[in-house]
């Protein structure tokens, strides 16, 4: 007797294959028989006929950490209700572990205020014991996140380490990974990691080549400069034969759209040459990110209170001017997603408020970051769907959401859609204009992510695997989050297993937490 027994499915195995009508029958949280027609009794009977049964989708690039929605939400709603049943956190340079000083937690304020945060842990081995304490409904693996490393030791300082600092967060990453961190982020383009040099990556990519880790790096540019910082990952990756993943890949803004063949053939020459590079992409064509991302790096250096100075010398904040209004971004149509201070700008674009206050949109973008606390986040749509679509059906791309799993109570905000919808979308377009096989955009969720961070026994469905599944119907499949009105669960996710148990029933939310907390082993 099984405790679940799926009838009839369309099975897609997570390997690439196609999809085969089979039964899967599940015993506690593993994969148990998969055959056609079982004929064995089991406490939960699912006739599946007609619908895909797919391995749990695993994204690779989350931010549920950072949001601290692991501990605000830790049903991880948006995330579960698109069929997402393991993600990694711990990206873009910054994590909740571990925590060298209290310095280091300042790494993720662009995110979340920390005035809510309860934080009972330094190192890593304590954040994942808390972590496993704490339940949730998705399976959660972290990496270390280097600008959390780096800023425990400089603080706002900008400038390079001395050597025995740099051997001091070698060794914390060395520990962390040890504890079952499954490698090092980098938030490159961040206000903390620009002084970070090409050596101090090799350093540490060394460590993680070592222990077999993720070398996850976010770009230090996506636009004018893209070429050169993804010569700066590969040649890091060439030189330590680390495994490299590059997050969120994308052109930004149209005037660097001509770029796009040279950087896709960047990576497939990378490849091709034997360097084990793999990225992900959200399916959307609007970017989600800090206003003060489009500030000069000069600018930025030294954090919120250096900038702040900037800003009340009138001739450093004319020198910003001149350079926003030189930048070519069309500040007007940015849109304000969520500040920290409530002064009621979410869901008006920069033009609107520049228009209130009669000044220029460039002036409205300093006047929103001197007023609106440390964690602006707006909306820009300056990528090109079709290039999108292209590095989606990539060999070598993974659909990651670049987000966080939100529940549908947290109204007066607004989050990317991608939050919701990532998976769902991708799926859906993939049917709908039949552009990929099913089974190779089924393989870029499970399978692929998960061999590219080494999971085992997750990612494909085989007898001994864990029991994370999806149920799906393709003629309903479907993201309905917008970005007015992101807080719209997927359609068509008929049943999400994790670890054998249900965290979505008849396409809705069971609140059951079966997720597992993942060690690197
Ligand atoms: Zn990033």
């Amino acid at each position: 007797m099984y405790s679940l027994l799926i009838k009839n499915a369309i099975v897609y195995d997570g390997t690439g294959k196609p999809g085969e009508v089979l039964d899967v029958a599940v015993q506690g949280d593993e994969i148990a028989n998969v055959a056609f027609n079982i004929k064995s009794y089991a406490q939960n009977v699912i006739d599946a006929s007609g619908k895909i049964l797919a391995p749990g989708f695993i994204d690779l690039q989350n931010h549920s950490d950072v949001y601290f929605q692991l501990f605000d939400n830790p049903s991880l709603d948006s995330l579960i209700t698109q069929g997402y049943t393991t993600i990694l956190v711990g990206n873009c340079g910054a994590s909740l572990a571990p925590l060298l000083t209290h310095e280091a937690l300042l790494s993720i304020q662009k995110w979340h205020s920390l005035e809510a945060a309860n934080i009972n842990w330094q190192s890593f081995s304590e954040f994942i014991e808390t972590l496993s304490k704490q339940r949730l409904a998705c399976n959660v693996a972290s990496l270390v996140g280097y600008s959390t490393l780096r800023r425990a030791v400089v603080g706002d300082q900008i400038r390079s380490l001395e050597k025995n600092e740099l051997q001091a967060l070698k060794n914390a990453l060395r520990e962390s990974m040890e504890a079952g961190a499954f490698g090092l982020s980098n938030g490159l383009s961040y206000a903390h990691e620009i002084i970070v040099s090409e050596l101090e990556l090799f350093e540490l990519a060394k460590i993680v080549k070592a222990q077999n880790g993720l070398f996850s790096v976010h770009l230090r540019s996506e636009g004018s400069e893209i070429i050169e910082a993804l010569d700066e990952a590969l040649d890091i990756a060439r030189s330590t034969e680390v495994n490299l993943k590059i997050s969120h890949l994308k052109l930004r803004n149209e005037q660097n759209w001509p770029k796009f063949p040279e950087m896709v053939s960047a990576i497939d020459t990378a490849y091709h040459q034997g360097i084990n590079v793999h990225f992900d992409v959200y399916p959307y064509d609007t970017i989600w990110q800090a206003l003060y991302g489009y500030l000069p790096k000069w600018a930025i250096e030294g954090g919120r209170a250096i900038l702040l100075k900037h800003f009340a010398d009138p001739v450093q904040k004319n020198k910003i001017l001149m350079y926003l209004n030189n930048t070519g971004v069309k500040f007007a149509d940015i849109e304000i997603a969520s500040t920290a201070n409530k002064l009621n700008f979410t869901g008006k674009t920069i033009g609107q408020i520049a228009k209130n206050m009669e000044c220029s949109s460039e002036q409205a973008v300093l006047h929103v970051l001197e007023n609106g606390g440390s964690e602006i986040l707006v909306f820009e749509k300056n990528l090109d769907s079709l290039a999108v679509n292209q590095l989606l059906r990539h060999p070598l791309s993974f659909v990651g959401t670049d987000g966080a799993g939100f529940s549908n109570k947290e109204a007066g905000k607004l989050v990317h859609p991608r939050c919701f919808g990532s998976a769902t979308k991708f799926l859906k377009q993939t049917i709908s204009t039949g552009d990929m096989d099913l089974s190779a955009a089924i393989k870029k969720l499970t399978f692929g992510p998960a061999k590219k961070l080494g999971l085992k026994k997750r990612g494909e469905i085989k007898v001994g695997s864990f029991a994370d599944l999806v149920l799906f119907d393709k003629e309903k499949i479907s993201d309905n989050a917008t970005y007015q009105n992101p807080f719209q669960f997927s359609s068509g996710i008929e049943y999400v297993f994790v670890n054998g148990k249900a965290a979505v029933a008849d396409g809705k939310i069971t609140g059951q937490l079966p997720g597992y907390t993942l060690r690197k082993s």
